[in-house]
């Protein structure tokens, strides 16, 4: 699946931002009144999966075969080969009945047959035998284990039979198995649909099966629909024939060999795009009726990386047919559903000419991921749910290289810097967690869609990718697939075929990566024309980690890419740094060191403090990635604590000039977090601070786009404008942002895309009721789907507290939509305005939430919990999910806490200090 958002989340530091799927907090982070909020990218996640046991340090394939033996998975003494399945489903009573015949090799003779199915009621249960048997049994479903005991009065013998099964299932509003989404036409009509999401293992909800992903098999469906209703599966429509009044029954073509959690079934009253031809296949975009004119951005971009992905790859899409759907109600970012793939609205419709760069990247994004999962993740799949890291960081890897080669200009592999710093901000802590962990429970593997599953996967995917070489790596990810279509396959058989393609020993290299937690910190010092390495794990919290004095010291393998400038000239080496320390000869005394060259390495450099002034002194001489992680590096040993805050702030002296959007990200997310740990009295002098450091550059850019600019420098000047007019509380820019507002409500076309939801920020900042009501009628009656998040988030953005309620009251009464009411609980959470009146809300309505937002929504809600850095908040945090039965599955709600007293610490540590030099810096600024 994909998470929502990279970008738009924030990145940092847990320094704020936040997208849904795409991910944004991180260590530290919590998204930030500065980006604009999220939009969910992350994929599925359950609130309350069992706690997973990540210690395991066997080899992979040592864990590969004890999890072999697991009373989680189903006995394989009767495995299908194909389902013919007939669905019905009643839009109106919220309902369905479904037939289906499955054919099953039973391998061992049996009485009973289990495989998986959760709330569904049983009509009938028959089996049919290779001589014509036909045996009648009963169905007996065991809730605490998923299953479905469907037993005989004989025993079935082995060989091939056909199981007859009748049953019956409400189509729920959880968002999950087989759902109900509703939606409102122009007129305000309300209009209701079906979809499904089963990963992970929600296809038991919808229809009987083995409900794992190595059991694969064959599925052709029929769906029987109103008149007037269109019916979507994974494969082209072959047959249509009436079914009774007013409606008909749709029988689609044969799937390939795949797993349960790929299935869709989509019926509502839809319109789709003209098909675009992809070699021999077609591609199509669709989405509720009204809203096709928003819908050529994303067929362009899935056309491209169609047929990007065919070249990649060397092999043709498996598929007939391929559509792109936009659900009004989704859970995660978008679905790798094969054949059909669904998306949150946010994810693929746009008005292209009044969006952001931010907004199209996105979608550029989200479709280029799920396509790259046609092949990785649907032809070839992992054997069981601990193989979903890589499904999942090779669909971002993928994702990325895909978007760069469509759009260069975009520079995409700078702004994954962004999604790197944000791995990073969890990777930091002590909570932190194996990319790969054994998963034992499936609902385990929950927890696996994270940040470290998709930033730090695709991070060591592309460290790799670079330290093998870019067409070794393609060809041996061409072996992999090849090796492997249409069946399963593990972490392992692809370092195999890399390893194959590079003649290289790939485990050895990525091991550390992947089975252990964290990253290290390359400590670099220069001795003559000898520079000094050393490696130690990164932490926020520092060394030891609690609970593990006892564990060997954690050396990684680390490819050090090193550029120097001697004697004028740069000089680069490259260095693989196993042991703890190393030394690197350079030809000659270097002026100047950079020792993340090029920004691929999944580690942070810690400079002796000479190196690191005259790095800082040398930045016109740093590519935007090594001036990125120069900031996000330096801010992170000051939220550790081995750097002074002040020290932090002096650096970003040296970035008034700075002309790249990803190291303005960086270093606006570090000023918002320090606003989140400041006193509010020393609040103004910060605002004065942020100004000074912003203004030059937003003045150069001005708030006009010019000729011939690029797509970049318009994003820049919307993120550095709003910068100003929020976190620096600029009356300039503020006042500027009224007028330009005044003419956007005569003119649409008067503000550019890019600065708009600048000044939208802006206005509600400074503003009030007027500005509410105003931004309130605009979310209800929103053109496109980012015009509706701007103004939805946009309602978080006010400093009264009146306002804020009535916003937080909205999450609960209906009117914002279940799948957006936990990401607009936590930009509440995370504003210095609304935290405390957040954390009230939640304490006072947890059980309302519980009930009515999507279980996925709480592990977004709570990741705000680590703005809340004073220790009277903490301790309230820390009481409330122990008192609740709490869980967020895996170590997420670990890393929530340990992000909180990093938090804590740090204001403890630093406020004080902080608001005396800001105070000292502010006055001797020259006065405007
Ligand atoms: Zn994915």
């Amino acid at each position: 699946m994909c998470a929502p958002t990279r970008h738009i989340h924030a990145p940092l530091h847990g320094v704020n931002g936040g997208s849904p799927d795409r991910r944004g907090r991180a260590g530290a982070t919590v998204p930030d009144e500065w980006y604009p909020p999220p939009g969910p990218r992350e994929d599925a996640s359950r609130a309350v999966p069992t706690v997973v046991d990540d210690t395991d340090r066997r080899s992979a394939p040592e864990r590969g075969r004890g999890s072999d033996v697991n009373s989680h998975r189903l006995p394989r003494t009767v495995v299908p080969s194909r389902y013919d399945i007939r669905l019905e489903p009643d839009l109106d009573t919220a309902t369905y009945t479904g037939e289906e015949a499955v054919q099953v090799e039973v391998r061992d003779e049996v009485n009973e047959v289990q495989l998986n199915a959760v709330e569904l009621s049983f009509t009938r249960v028959e089996a049919e035998g290779p001589d014509g048997t036909r045996l009648e049994g009963a169905a007996s479903l065991d809730p605490a284990t998923d299953r479905v005991h469907l037993r005989f009065p004989r025993a079935l013998h082995p060989g091939e039979w056909t199981l007859r099964l009748g049953f019956c299932g409400t189509l729920n509003d959880q968002l999950h198995g087989f759902y109900r989404s509703s939606f409102k036409d122009a007129e305000g009509r309300t209009h209701v649909m079906a979809a499904t999401q089963f990963e992970a293992v929600d296809a038991r909800r919808a229809f009987p099966c083995w409900d794992e992903p190595a059991l694969k098999a064959v599925f052709g469906v029929t769906l029987v629909v109103p008149d007037g209703y269109t019916a979507i599966s994974n494969s082209a429509p072959i047959r249509e024939e009436p079914a009774g009044p007013a409606r008909r029954a749709v029988t689609f073509g044969d799937t390939i060999r795949m797993s349960t959690y790929l299935v869709a079934f989509i019926v509502g009253e839809l319109e789709s795009t003209e098909p675009v031809m992809v070699g021999k296949t077609p591609l199509r975009v669709w989405c509720v009726q009204g809203k096709r004119h928003l819908a050529a951005y994303a067929r362009t971009a899935g056309a491209f990386c169609l047929d990007f992905f065919e070249h990649y790859y060397g092999i043709p899409y498996p598929g007939d047919k391929l559509d792109l759907l936009a659900i009004p109600d989704f859970a995660a970012g978008a679905m790798e559903n094969f054949g059909a793939i669904t998306f949150r609205e946010t994810a693929l419709l746009v008005d292209e000419g009044a969006a952001s760069h931010g907004e199209l990247e996105r979608i550029a994004d989200v479709v280029a991921h799920e396509i790259a999962h046609m092949w990785f993740g649907d032809l070839v799949t992992m054997a069981w749910w601990n193989g979903i890291w890589l499904n999942e960081a090779f669909a971002t890897f993928m994702e990325m290289l895909a978007v760069d080669a469509w759009k260069p200009e975009w520079q995409r592999w700078v702004s994954f810097g962004v999604s790197r710093a944000a791995a990073m901000g969890v990777d930091g802590l002590h909570a932190s967690r194996p990319i790969e962990y054994d998963v034992r429970a499936p609902r385990d593997c929950e927890a696996m869609f994270d940040l470290l599953t998709y930033e730090k996967g695709a991070s060591v995917l592309r460290m790799l990718e670079q330290h093998i070489g870019p067409d070794t790596f393609r060809e041996g990810v061409r072996l992999y697939l090849r090796w492997h279509e249409y069946e399963n396959a593990e972490t392992t058989d692809l370092w195999k075929a890399l390893g194959e393609a590079s003649g290289q020993p790939i485990p050895e290299v990525m091991d550390g990566w992947v089975f252990h937690p964290g990253y290290p910190l390359v400590g670099v010092r220069a001795e003559g024309s000898r520079l000094h390495l050393t490696q130690r794990r990164f932490t926020y919290l520092g060394d030891p980690a609690p609970g593990s004095a006892d564990e060997p010291v954690q050396l990684w393998r680390v490819p050090v890419t090193v550029r120097a400038s001697i004697a004028g000239q740069p000089v680069e080496r490259k260095l693989l740094l196993a042991a703890a320390e190393d030394d690197l000869a350079l030809p000659g005394p270097p002026e100047w060191v950079v020792a993340n060259a090029g920004g691929h390495g999944f580690y942070r450099v810690a400079y002796e403090p000479a190196l690191l002034d005259r790095l800082a002194s040398n930045l016109g001489a740093l590519a935007p990635i090594e001036r990125f992680g120069l900031v996000s590096d330096t801010f992170a040993q000051a939220q550790a604590g081995d750097l002074s805050a002040e020290g932090f702030l002096d650096l970003t002296a040296r970035f008034r000039d700075e002309t790249d959007r990803n190291v303005w990200a960086v270093v606006v997310g570090a000023l918002a977090y320090v606003n989140r740990a400041i006193d509010d009295d020393a609040r103004e002098s910060l605002e004065a601070f942020v100004r000074d450091r912003a203004r030059p550059a937003a003045l150069r850019l001005g708030w006009d786009p010019r000729p011939g600019e690029n797509e970049l420098t318009r994003q820049l000047r919307g993120d550095l404008l709003r910068a100003l007019g929020v976190l620096g509380d600029d009356p300039e820019i503020q006042a500027e942002a009224r007028e330009r507002y005044a003419r956007y409500r005569a003119d649409e076309h008067a503000v550019e895309p890019n600065v708009l939801p600048a000044v939208i920020a802006t206005l509600a900042r400074a503003g009030g009721e007027a500005e509410y009501a105003e931004f309130l009628e605009r979310f209800r009656h929103a053109r496109s789907p980012q015009e509706e998040q701007r103004y939805l988030y946009a309602l978080t953005g006010f400093r009264q507290a009146e306002l804020l309620n009535q916003t937080l009251q909205r999450t609960l009464d209906g009117e914002i939509r279940s799948q957006d009411a936990p990401f607009v609980v936590r930009a509440v959470l995370v504003s210095v305005w609304g935290r405390a009146l957040a954390w009230e809300f939640i304490k006072g309505h947890w059980e309302t939430m519980r009930r009515i937002f999507p279980p996925s929504g709480f592990r977004r809600m709570f990741d705000g919990i680590s703005a809340l850095v004073r220790p009277e908040w903490e301790a309230e945090v820390r009481a409330f999910f122990p008192a609740h039965g709490i869980e967020l599955g895996g170590k997420i709600l670990d890393q929530y806490l340990e992000q909180l007293r990093v938090g804590v610490r740090f204001r403890e540590r630093e406020a004080a200090r902080i608001a005396a030099y800001l105070g000292r810096v502010v006055r001797e600024m020259p006065t405007r």
